[in-house]
């Protein structure tokens, strides 16, 4: 049985102070509302981590994610942030490869390997992200496009070290853009990657690897899209900045 996640980002949003406010809503609402076996993760700005952390305390279905590191595990890179600083402060999930990261910063399909194996030998589980613009859609290239960007970024991994991986599908036209993948679209890449997994990994591996949707899920669709057999749960944008949305979201199985 693979993990149901419903994890946020919170992207470059919230003061500290907000952070704190939306975090503890949260996780008094999961507390007294969420009865289904899903893990909420809260992928929060670095500066939030260390109190929304305190704030989840032994919480059992809230867990803590950052949005990125470093490649490396310490030295002169300045502004940056390494996994043990992350470890340190209770994270257990990292987000990697964002179509804004790969977009604004130039992240490609070989660097984020790099980054998959520093963030899986520290411990903590990448959330890896993958999806297609609409140019590369509209020319019906998107299933290659995707399969290749787990193939490059994933597939040098071990059986056991692929077993710990998350993944997020998120067609980029998605993102922000209020337009939601539909039903029957997101099933159909969903349904392609585990496949494109199991060619090289087996059905059992397949089978176990929670693939999440992301691209403005909300609580009114994300019911439908949950639905779907290939489709574990959701990676939250917009939605997860409004405590009684991203809650709604995670009760929509
Ligand atoms: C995201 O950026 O990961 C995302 C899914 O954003 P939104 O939900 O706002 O589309």
């Amino acid at each position: 049985m693979r993990n149901k996640i419903v994890a946020g980002n919170w992207k470059m949003n919230n003061t500290l102070e907000q952070g704190v406010t939306l975090a503890s809503e949260i996780v008094n609402m999961v507390a007294n509302e969420l009865t289904d076996d899903v893990k909420m993760v809260l992928c929060t700005p670095y500066i939030h981590l260390s109190s929304v952390s305190k704030i989840i305390g032994d919480a059992e279905k809230i867990s803590l994610g950052a949005q990125n590191c470093n490649d490396n595990l310490k030295g002169a890179y300045t502004g940056e942030i390494s996994v043990d600083m992350l470890k340190s402060v209770g994270v257990e999930y990292v987000i990697l490869g964002h179509s804004e990261r790969r977009e604004y910063y130039g992240e490609s399909n070989e660097f984020l390997a790099g980054k998959v194996n520093t963030v899986i030998e520290a411990g903590l589980t990448p959330i890896f992200c993958c999806g297609e613009t609409l140019e590369t859609r509209e020319r019906g290239a998107h299933f290659d496009f995707v399969t290749n960007q787990l193939t490059e970024s994933l597939f040098h991994l071990s059986v056991e070290n692929f077993s710990k991986i998350v993944i997020a599908y998120e067609p980029i036209w998605a993102i922000g853009t209020g337009v939601t993948a539909s039903k029957e679209q997101a099933q159909e890449m969903h349904e392609k990657l585990r496949a494109h997994i199991a060619k090289k990994y087996g059905t059992e591996i397949a089978d176990g690897t929670s693939i999440l949707y992301g691209g403005s899920c909300n609580p009114k669709n994300a019911a439908d899209l949950f639905a779907q057999k290939d489709i574990d749960g959701g990676l939250i944008g917009g939605a997860s900045l409004k405590s009684r949305d991203f809650v709604d979201i995670g009760k929509s199985y």
